[in-house]
């Protein structure tokens, strides 16, 4: 009696383990290879774009991700031209897996269209570094600097002695305590000088803090480096 107890105890434990720990991660991974499976089925016939819009989603909602995704949404996104982060994916791929990778080979052949793509964005003038195109910085106009009023003057080109603090004289104590009255060698007893953070211009030349003095800023627009294709 008491070894049936233990049988049927032992046969619901069993019961429990295959229900709890294998069914439901299982569902999960079936969603994923499907998913998976869906945007290679595009990526075969070219729509780079929808198979990238699915790894996101794979990316954004799976926890545990297969190895093989970083190489195939890498493909992806080398194909929609977003070499920055095509790079970074073929790199992760190629760290996580070596030589033992399924796409090794191929992973090795994508660092080397990256390469390429990238030499012909540093030769080309039209696109910031990771290939998109250039436009007139909208902060300067293109100007590279911001003339603004000085801020030391109030745009005035004249400021109170620093020296005297405007008083034209000077007050200093000799060896006896007694106090010596010098005209300001700074104003020459005005008073006031010339500013000189403008140099008396009342304003400033500064460079553009958003284009950082390029003149230009990235669009959004990738760059077809001249080609008008
Ligand atoms: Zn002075
Ligand atoms: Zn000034
Ligand atoms: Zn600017
Ligand atoms: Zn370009």
């Amino acid at each position: 009696m008491r070894l049936f107890f233990k049988l049927l105890l032992f046969t619901f434990c069993v019961f429990l383990v295959s229900f709890s720990g294998v069914s439901q991660p299982s569902r999960t991974n079936y969603e994923l290879t499907e998913k998976m499976k869906q945007a290679i089925a595009l990526m075969e016939i070219e729509d780079y774009t929808s198979a990238n819009t699915i790894f996101r989603n794979i990316l954004a909602t799976e926890k545990v991700l297969p190895n093989n995704l970083s190489y195939h949404f890498a493909l992806t996104l080398y194909h929609i031209k977003q070499y920055k982060n095509s790079s970074n994916f073929n790199k992760k791929y190629l760290n996580l897996t070596g030589k033992a990778g399924d796409y090794y080979t191929q992973s090795l052949q994508l660092e080397e269209l990256l390469d390429q793509a990238f030499t012909e964005i540093r030769q080309c003038e039209l696109c910031d570094i990771n290939g998109y195109q250039l436009i007139t910085c909208t902060f300067c106009q293109g100007e590279k600097n911001i003339i603004e009023a000085c801020s030391k003057c109030r745009a005035v080109g004249i400021i109170s002695c620093q020296k005297c603090k405007g008083e034209g004289v000077v007050i200093t104590t000799d060896t006896f305590g007694e106090n010596k009255y010098q005209t300001c060698d700074r104003c020459s007893g005005k008073g006031l000088h010339t500013c000189d953070l403008c140099e008396g211009k009342k304003q400033l030349n500064l460079v553009c803090n958003a284009c950082l003095g390029t003149g230009k800023e990235s669009s959004k627009s990738i760059c077809t480096h001249g080609h008008n294709h």
